[in-house]
């Protein structure tokens, strides 16, 4: 078919990819880079022209980075505004003048800088770069509804558009169509997302902070805040400034700006919190308002089908992880490709073999990072006196050494992932915790009966963490 105002549509592709976001866009791009005797055809259709309007991560680890470098498109996103960022600052409730400072610059061998970028930019970007390359056909404004399969192998797609409904044949689909995808559950891959609240952002210019080029994590107040420069014009940082909300939302519409002001504002150092203010009350329209889930990595893969991105697993965005993993999904899957870059093309590009391959390495790294990802969000988020203890012991661990500092940052960054140092990381904390709760110098300012609800919530905590490094396992030894 030849839709009208689009390019020529093939009945067949050798890879059909759902969703042209961040992930979809990188590995459409890796795919086509890993063909370079250009044999293969790359369809990467989404329901959204232009971009899609939700509001999305920003912030991107070294790791991630360095893949969007890989692939071509850390040049253009610089030129379009994107800022090279130098880490982590997080600052406890009261104790605005001694930060910690987590540089990814302290990892060893690792791209001292991330990158951060306002999403839509982020993805406008990456799909103008996708126009340029002849194996790919990018198809805006249609909506995969259903699979085409041959037995228990997923071997097309059904689209529809204003135009009518296509039906694709291809040797791989791959969803890359965010957290609710529709092709995963089209799949019948298990899907057990939660949702967690609601993250709301407000763009600032002309703030100041003391460290404009880090992310600065913000607590004391009801939920975690998160401020980071998203893009730069002639000199001048931009800024968002996240609010983490529960689900059920404590005010909406006009009353939520007067409740942020209440509520989170007193936690925000001086001159930044008069920026904040400043847009709050000249906001005109709603805040961007995004849910947050947790979705437990699934299988990421299935006969003629990979998961990748959000698609494959997501959590908070506390540790702003999410398009880091959906970055190196992108570079891992596209490695199998380049593996088979010389079979002939009559053969599948991406076999069996190359799935299974992509799915033990991708469990290397999402369940690991889900499970950072948990403590992080409960020990931040948490209110009882078990998280609040975990809380003061993360800043004690953090504060007590460089090196403690280093590995806690090469975990977050996703620069570490083997589940082991997961592991180690998490109790050498819980220790503090225990450690903190029956030292003697807190006896006077520190009641028994306080000391013993932090030991309970510690407890109760680790308890939930066994099963989470439970799960971190399973994952990576689960049969294929
Ligand atoms: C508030 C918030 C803040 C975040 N902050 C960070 C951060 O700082 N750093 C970080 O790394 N991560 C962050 N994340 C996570 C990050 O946004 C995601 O990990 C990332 O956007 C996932 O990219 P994706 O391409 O997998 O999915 P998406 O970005 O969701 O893209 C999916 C695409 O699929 C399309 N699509 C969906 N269904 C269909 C269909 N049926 N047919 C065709 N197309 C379809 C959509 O239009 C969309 O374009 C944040 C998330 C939220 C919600």
């Amino acid at each position: 078919m030849n839709a009208e105002g689009h390019p020529a549509i093939a009945d067949r592709y050798d890879v059909v990819i759902v969703g042209a976001g961040l992930a979809g866009c990188a590995l459409a791009q890796a795919l086509a880079r890993a063909d370079q005797r250009r044999r293969r055809s790359i369809l990467v259709v989404d329901l959204h022209r232009g971009v899609s309007p939700r509001f999305s991560g920003e912030f991107i680890h070294p790791r991630g980075a360095q893949v969007l470098d890989d692939l071509g498109f850390y040049n253009r996103l610089v030129a379009a505004g994107a800022v090279d960022v130098d880490g982590f600052v997080v600052t406890q409730s009261g104790e605005q003048d001694d930060p910690v400072v987590l540089d990814y610059a302290s990892i060893p061998g690792e791209r001292p800088r991330g990158l951060s970028v306002h999403h839509k930019t982020l993805v406008r970007v990456m799909r103008q770069t996708l126009r340029d390359r002849e194996q790919v056909t990018l198809l805006e404004g249609w909506r995969v509804v259903d699979l085409l399969r041959d037995g228990e192998r997923t071997c097309g797609v059904v689209l529809t558009g204003t135009e009518g409904e296509l039906r694709i044949r291809c040797d791989l689909v791959v969803a890359a169509d965010g957290k609710a995808s529709t092709v995963r559950k089209l799949a019948g891959v298990p899907d057990g997302r939660q949702t967690l609240g609601f993250t709301a952002g407000l763009e600032v210019t002309g703030a100041k902070l003391r460290h404009p080029l880090h992310a600065n994590v913000i607590l004391g107040g009801p939920g975690p805040m998160l401020c980071y420069p998203i893009s730069r014009d002639d000199g001048q940082l931009s800024f968002r400034l996240t609010f983490d909300l529960p689900h059920a939302l404590p005010a909406k519409g006009a009353d939520l700006s007067r409740y942020l002001i209440d509520a989170f504002l007193p936690y925000l150092p001086g001159p930044l919190a008069e920026s904040v203010a400043d847009a709050l009350h000249r906001h005109k329209g709603p805040l961007e308002l995004a849910p947050t889930f947790n979705l437990p990595a699934p299988p990421a893969t299935a006969p003629g089908l990979a998961l990748v991105g959000d698609a494959a697993g997501c959590s908070h965005p506390i540790t702003a992880s999410g398009m880091t993993m959906g970055l190196l999904d992108a570079k891992y899957l596209a490695r199998e490709a380049r593996r088979r870059a010389d079979v002939s093309a009559d053969q599948p590009w991406l076999d069996d073999g190359s799935l299974r391959r992509y799915r033990i390495e991708h469990d290397r790294y999402v369940p690991t990072r889900q499970a950072l990802a948990d403590s992080i969000f409960e020990a931040f988020r948490g209110e009882g006196e078990g998280a609040r203890g975990i809380r003061r012991a993360l800043f004690r661990y953090w504060r007590s050494g460089e090196r403690q500092r280093v590995r806690s940052l090469a975990l977050l960054a996703c620069a570490e992932r083997r589940p082991r140092i997961f592991l180690a990381e998490y109790l050498k904390t819980a220790h503090h915790v225990l450690a903190s709760s029956f030292a003697p110098r807190h006896a006077l300012h520190f009641p028994v009966s306080d000391r013993l609800r932090q030991v309970q919530g510690a407890v109760g905590l680790a308890g939930t963490k066994v099963g989470v490094v439970a799960q971190v396992a399973w994952s990576q030894l689960r049969p294929f």
